[in-house]
């Protein structure tokens, strides 16, 4: 929901949107370790897809696939970095960002985050909804608008009725 919300900032085409909705949740990546186990998962995740070499990455093999390269690359590069930093507040005790992975083993953390389940993440993923229903409403788009354009058309049809200002 931060991708879309974020994309839905700039002027830019439904698949550059797509694809800042891939930049915001591909550092997750890592966490399909858990598959393999626990043990694997707990030494991977917040690892591989959590360092500035897969943001560089990620941003620009992403970037290659859009009209608006230079501005689809910055932002999908704070898209990853605001992944990061909702990652250091929100994911509980114990999850670090190792930033400079492979090349230096220093890793971050915050003191000042909150419980994974804590009410902060809930509110944070309860204002994104609003923005996307606020999107949806009022810019006439879904995130399903690139891969499922008939859906989101009535979803959007649905989305008018609660528009107030201005009445459709
Ligand atoms: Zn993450």
């Amino acid at each position: 929901m931060s991708g879309w919300c974020a994309a839905n900032c700039l002027e830019i085409t439904p698949k550059e949107r797509f694809l800042a909705m891939l930049a915001a949740s591909l550092p997750d990546l890592d966490g399909l370790t858990y598959f393999f186990g626990q043990q694997v998962y707990w030494s991977t995740h917040h690892i591989y897809g959590h360092n500035l070499v897969f943001a560089l990455l990620l941003s620009g093999g992403l970037a290659v696939f859009c009209t608006h390269k230079l501005k689809c690359f910055l932002l999908f590069l704070c898209l990853i970095h605001l992944h990061f930093v909702m990652d250091l507040l929100g994911s509980g005790e114990g999850w670090t960002i190792p930033y400079w992975f492979p090349f230096n083993k220093i890793e971050y953390a915050w003191s000042f985050g909150w419980d994974f389940n804590g009410i902060e993440n809930k509110l944070a993923a309860l204002l994104f909804l609003l923005g996307c229903v606020a999107i949806a409403v009022y810019l006439k788009r879904t995130p399903l608008e690139f891969l499922m354009p008939s859906l989101d058309r009535r979803l959007v049809g649905w989305a008018q009725k609660l528009r107030i200002w201005p009445r459709p």
